[in-house]
C-alpha cells in the first residue's frame, strides 16, 4: 500500500502541493497551509492492525528505521513519502505520561497525568516538529534541490531544536535574534550546535520580517511554525497519549498556547485517530495562556471574535509571550471541534501551579505551570470533576528554566511576592544535635 500526503490551503482553495515543495502559504489567497493525508489508503489497514503496529514499534531500538522515536513510530501518519534513509531522528517523543496523584487530590480530581514532552533531545516538544522538517529538508537536498540552510527567528526552544537537528543533518542553520533582548541561557543551545546566530538591532517582529524575506529571496528554508510540516510531528502527542491510556480518550487535555501551532497539532492528531477509527470520541481541549499574552483568551470570551493582536507583556512563560499568533485560525477551528475552552493565568497563578505540581516529583517549566493553573481553575469551577481523566501537556523541561525555579523558591520573582510552595535549605552549624532537632522538626511538619 502506498500512502501519501500533501499541503492544501486551510481556506479550501483548489490545489495540492508536494511536501518537498518550498511553499509556506496558499498561492491563491495567502492563507495558511495544512498537511492532508490520503485517509482512504490509511484506512485500508484496520484500526486494530494500526494499534498492533504502533505497539510493536514503541520503544523498539533495533529496527532499520528509528521506530523507537514517538514520531517515526507513526511514520505513515506523519510524512509517508519521506524515505527512511533521510530521517534525522534523536529518538524524540515516546515521552512518559506521569500520574500526579497528590496534585490531583488537592484539586479534588481523580486521574490527572502530565505528558512530559519536555523530556526530549533539546528539552522541549519542538523536537517533534523539527525532526520532520529537517528530515524533509535532507530529502529535498538529496533530490537535487538547492537549499542553502534552514532559518528561524525564534529566541528560545524553536532555535534550540532547529539548531540541534540541523547539526545532526549537516545542514547549515541560521538563527535570527533581537540583539540584547536574549539571555545567555536562551542563546547557548544554538551556539553550541554551531548555528550562525545573527543578532539584529530590532525586536522579535523585526527579526520575523527579515527571516521571511531571506526565505523568499536567498534560498534558505523557513522553519517557523507557519511551516505546517512541524505540526505533523507535533500531532503524535495526541496519538501517544491515547496509546498510553490503552486507546482510551481522556476527557480533557490542557495545553499551553502561544503561537497556537501546538494546539492545532493536537486537534489534528485526534481528528486522524477518529477518521481512522482508532477512537470513537473526542476529548475536550483547554488552551491555557499567560494573562500577559492572551489574545486567544480575549477572542474566546467574545464568542470567538476575530483576532485582535496585542502587545504581549513580559511573562515568566517566555515561550508563549506572543501577541499575534500565527496559527490563530487553525486553533479556533480545533477548539470549536473539541468543545474547547480558553483560560488565562496570572504570573503568581502559573508559578504556584508549577510549584504545586513539582511536589509530585516533577520539575515543571513555567508554560506547563500555565496549563496547571488553568486546570486548577477548571476544577474550582466544577467544569473538570473527579470522574474525568485529564492529561496536561508539559511543553518543556524545567531544567531549561532554572532561573524561574530558583527565583520562585528564593521568593525573588517580582510578580510572585509570596510563593505558596516555597522550600529553602535549613542552614545549621556543624552540630549533631542541631541536625537531629532539625530532622525531627522537618519530618514532623511534612507528616502533617
Ligand atoms: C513553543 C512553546 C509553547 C507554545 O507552543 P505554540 O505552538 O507556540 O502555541 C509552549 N511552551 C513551550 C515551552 C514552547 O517552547
Ligand atoms: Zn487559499
Amino acid at each position: 500500500m502506498t500512502y501519501s500526503a500533501e499541503f492544501r490551503c486551510i481556506a479550501g482553495c483548489d490545489g495540492g502541493y508536494a511536501l518537498d515543495q518550498v511553499i509556506y502559504r496558499c498561492p491563491t489567497c495567502g492563507d495558511l497551509l495544512e498537511v492532508v493525508h490520503d485517509t482512504a489508503a490509511l484506512g485500508a489497514r484496520s484500526p486494530e492492525a494500526w494499534k498492533r503496529v504502533f505497539a510493536e514499534r514503541w520503544g523498539n531500538a533495533n529496527a532499520d528505521e528509528p521506530w523507537g522515536s514517538g514520531v517515526w513510530g507513526k511514520h505513515e501518519w506523519v510524512a509517508p513519502q519521506l524515505a527512511a534513509k533521510n530521517i534525522v531522528s534523536m529518538r524524540e517523543g515516546a515521552t512518559h505520561l506521569t500520574p500526579v496523584p497528590r496534585f490531583a487530590a488537592d484539586l479534588g480530581l481523580g486521574d490527572v497525568r502530565v505528558k512530559q514532552c519536555g523530556t526530549s533531545h533539546s528539552g522541549s516538544f519542538k523536537d517533534l516538529g523539527m525532526t520532520v522538517l529537517v528530515s524533509m529538508v535532507k530529502q529535498m537536498i538529496a533530490g537535487g534541490q538547492t537549499i542553502r540552510g534552514v532559518a528561524c527567528a525564534s529566541t528560545g526552544d524553536t532555535s534550540a531544536a532547529l539548531a540541534a537537528y540541523a547539526a545532526a543533518a549537516e545542514v547549515p542553520c541560521v538563527v535570527i535574534l533581537p540583539r540584547g533582548k536574549i539571555s545567555t541561557a536562551q542563546l547557548v543551545q544554538p551556539l553550541a550546535a554551531g548555528a550562525l546566530v545573527l543578532a539584529i538591532d530590532t525586536d522579535f517582529d523585526g527579526c520575523m520580517a527579515i527571516v521571511q524575506q531571506l526565505a523568499e529571496k536567498e534560498g534558505v528554508y523557513l522553519a517557523n511554525s507557519m511551516n505546517s510540516l512541524r505540526l505533523e510531528g507535533q500531532k503524535t502527542v495526541a496519538i501517544e497519549m491515547v496509546q498510553q491510556l490503552g486507546w482510551q480518550v481522556p476527557d480533557w487535555v490542557v495545553i499551553p498556547g502561544g503561537n497556537l501551532g501546538n494546539v492545532s497539532a493536537l486537534g489534528a492528531g485526534f481528528e486522524m485517530l477518529l477518521a481512522l477509527g482508532l477512537v470513537d470520541r473526542r476529548p475536550r481541549i483547554c488552551v491555557a495562556q499567560a494573562a500577559h499574552a492572551s489574545p486567544l483568551h480575549a477572542s474566546y470570551r467574545a464568542s470567538w471574535a476575530d483576532l485582535q493582536p496585542v502587545k504581549a507583556k513580559t511573562t515568566l512563560a517566555s515561550a508563549i509571550q506572543i501577541g499575534n499568533p500565527v496559527s490563530f485560525k487553525k486553533a479556533v477551528r480545533a477548539l470549536k471541534a473539541f468543545d474547547g475552552v480558553v483560560e488565562a493565568a496570572t504570573e503568581a497563578e502559573l508559578a504556584d501551579a508549577s510549584g504545586h505540581c513539582d511536589r509530585d516529583g516533577l520539575f515543571t517549566c513555567p508554560h506547563t505551570g500555565v496549563a496547571l493553573a488553568a486546570l486548577t481553575k477548571l476544577a474550582a469551577r466544577g467544569e473538570v470533576t473527579r470522574d474525568h481523566k485529564v492529561v496536561v501537556v508539559s511543553t518543556a523541561s524545567g531544567l531549561k528554566f532554572a532561573d524561574f525555579k530558583v527565583g520562585y523558591h528564593e521568593a525573588k520573582l517580582a510578580d510572585v511576592p509570596s510563593p505558596r510552595y516555597r522550600n529553602v535549605p535549613v542552614e545549621l552549624p556543624e552540630s549533631y544535635d542541631a541536625v537531629r532537632d532539625a530532622l525531627d522538626r522537618g519530618l514532623a511538619s511534612s507528616a502533617k
